[in-house]
């Protein structure tokens, strides 16, 4: 059984400013990061009835690789949904998709689609469990999600009381801000001040709020978002992958390429703006298997040779 809890903290200075990093991308080198976080919980429990894994999203999602991961440990089928496949693709898969068809995944379209769960793709907003098979919404965005999250707020506010720290700010990237949230909600109720702040990689602020406001009505409980310019998700910016080089060559972490970059970025932005007094944590989000796809799009279309400067 691999175990995948307390990911060391490294103390770092960026642009003179102490961030102590969690290293969520070295919890284990097969199930790391975001994902093997909110996936902890099928992990750590039994389930002797189950046979198989349904999921859906995008055919690069470090989702759809964590649970092939999962599987492969669990000897669970994995069949996994998505919209459109390009030929290319098929025939020469890269990064994400090519680790998780290695671990068995089985990866077909939404049209060849025999349950009822997925045909509405947007409609599934909590694991099922039926006939032997586990149904997992996109990004696992839903409750169990939560176990490995709490998990990781008390390996937080362990590490705050061992180095005597007053106040801490955590700062880490959103997809869907499932994380951002169920880490906030788990800090409030250990009764631990330790702020969240998360930016919105996919919309915009407005998006991020809805998705907070559907998780807990109560705003108490939801992180800060903070500013960021208009970005569309996914698209490829050339700004950032110069932040992403430089962020290695300063720091020696490699960051996946989707969300840490404009995580960070705006983290250090609103450090800049804002005077705050509380120690600074960033959470490596892991998903740099991801980053093997995304440095081919990136060289094509920043140049091979793109240095940071
Ligand atoms: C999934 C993911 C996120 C977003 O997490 P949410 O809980 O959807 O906000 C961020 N970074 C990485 C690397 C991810 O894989």
């Amino acid at each position: 059984m691999i175990n995948i809890e307390n990911s060391p903290i490294q103390e770092v200075f960026y642009n003179n400013k102490k961030i102590f990093i969690k290293r969520d991308d070295l919890l284990n080198s097969d199930f790391s990061g975001n994902k093997a976080r909110k996936f902890h919980y099928f992990l750590i429990n039994d389930f002797p009835c189950i046979k198989k894994v349904v999921s859906y999203g995008s055919n690069q999602s470090n989702a759809m690789y964590s649970l092939s991961v999962l599987c492969k440990l669990k000897e669970w089928e994995f069949e996994y949904y998505t919209d459109h496949l390009s030929s290319a693709m098929l025939q020469n898969p890269v990064g994400n998709l090519k680790y998780a068809l290695q671990n068995g995944m089985k990866l077909k379209l939404f049209k060849e689609c025999k349950y009822s769960e997925l045909d509405n793709k947007n409609t599934l907003s909590k694991t099922i469990i039926k006939n032997n098979t586990i149904f997992i919404p996109e990004g696992g965005r839903c409750e169990t999600s939560r176990y490995g999250i709490n998990q990781l707020a008390k390996e937080i506010v362990k590490f705050k009381k061992e180095k005597k720290l007053i106040n801490l700010a955590i700062f880490l990237p959103s997809g869907t801000g499932t994380t951002a949230l169920f880490l906030q909600q788990s800090l409030v109720k250990m009764n631990d001040k330790t702020k969240v702040y998360t930016n919105a990689c996919v919309g915009q602020k407005e998006y991020l709020r809805k998705q907070f406001l559907a998780l807990d009505k109560n705003e108490n409980n939801h992180p800060q978002i903070l500013d960021t310019k208009k970005h569309t998700f996914g698209k490829l910016d050339c700004k950032m992958y110069r932040f992403w080089i430089e962020l290695q060559k300063k720091l020696d972490i490699e960051f996946d390429l989707l969300y840490d970059p404009s995580g960070f970025w705006y983290m250090m932005d609103f450090l800049q703006k804002n005077d705050i007094t509380e120690e600074i944590m960033y959470i490596h989000q892991g998903g740099i298997k991801g980053n093997e796809s995304m440095i081919q799009r990136y060289k094509r279309k920043c140049g091979e040779n793109f240095q940071y400067k």
